[in-house]
């Protein structure tokens, strides 16, 4: 088992992501139709990219939609793509435990427990007696291809959260402020925040006008809507 590094790797974005948006948007306020502003690119982008940021700035958010990012993302735990894939306005294409058989699985080892001596050797050994497991469950079912179906989607059951696993995922730029909004804060589960801060820095790069202060829900508002029990500090309370 190699140490697990974690990868996010941006496959796609929408193309002339600014001018799709602008467009998107004047469409609501213009006798033009956008088919034309779309392709006689009449207005400098730079003035493009002022509007965009207003209409993030106003919360007019729907102009948003149409501008997807298509992320590659390995390395990460199943506890991790569980979180993940209950953002609903999103598509996900996740690596099978059923036809992707887990011979030699890697695995997430929390930092807690990375640093923790004996933590980290009860870890690794019960690691590798899941695996032996698996491994001995694989042969004993190897017979029983009922309808065609092989023994790998039982012997799964006995795999952990922190298998690692490979997933796509699509978001529009609506949700990936939604979800940077409620992944980046440090409430949020330490791996799916560090996937979030890393997706964000990303999306901030390609597309500045709409993911420059972007960020935990803290990050617009100015203060942490948390509350007490769980504010990390960053910011104060709601006086
Ligand atoms: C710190 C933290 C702790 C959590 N703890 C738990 C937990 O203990 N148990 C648990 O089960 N989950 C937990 N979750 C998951 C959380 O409840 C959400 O399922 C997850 O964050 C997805 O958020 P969402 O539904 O807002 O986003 P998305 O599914 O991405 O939806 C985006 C937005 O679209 C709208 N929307 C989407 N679908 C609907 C719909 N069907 N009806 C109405 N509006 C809709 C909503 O406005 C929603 O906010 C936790 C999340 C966080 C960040």
């Amino acid at each position: 088992m190699a140490k697990v590094i974690m990868n996010v790797k941006l496959l796609e974005m929408s193309q002339n992501a600014i001018t799709l948006i602008y467009v998107a948007c004047r469409q609501c306020y213009s006798e033009k139709f956008a088919g034309d502003v779309f392709s006689d690119n009449l207005v400098d982008l730079k003035k493009q990219e002022e509007f965009v940021k207003n209409i993030v700035a106003s919360g007019h958010m729907s102009p948003l939609e149409h501008v997807k990012f298509s992320f590659a993302i390995e390395g990460v735990s199943r506890a991790l793509t569980h979180q993940l894939v209950r953002h609903r306005i999103a598509s996900f294409s996740q690596q099978s435990q059923r036809y992707v058989k887990e011979k030699d699985f890697d695995y997430i080892i929390p930092p807690a427990i990375q640093r923790n001596a004996a933590a980290k050797d009860e870890f690794e050994k019960l690691m590798s007696v899941i695996q032996q497991s698996y491994t001995k469950l694989l042969v004993f079912l190897g017979q029983d291809n009922i309808n065609g179906e092989t023994a790998n989607q039982d012997a799964r059951f006995a795999l952990p959260q922190a298998a690692e696993t490979k997933i796509v995922v699509t978001m529009n730029c609506r949700e990936l402020l939604h979800f940077f909004q409620h992944r980046c804060c440090a409430r949020a589960q330490w791996e799916i925040r560090y996937l979030a801060n890393k997706m964000l820095e990303i999306c901030s790069e390609k597309l500045p006008a709409v993911f420059r202060g972007a960020g935990a829900k803290c990050e617009s508002l100015g203060y942490c809507p948390e509350g007490e029990k769980f504010r990390c500090g960053k910011y104060p309370l709601k006086a």
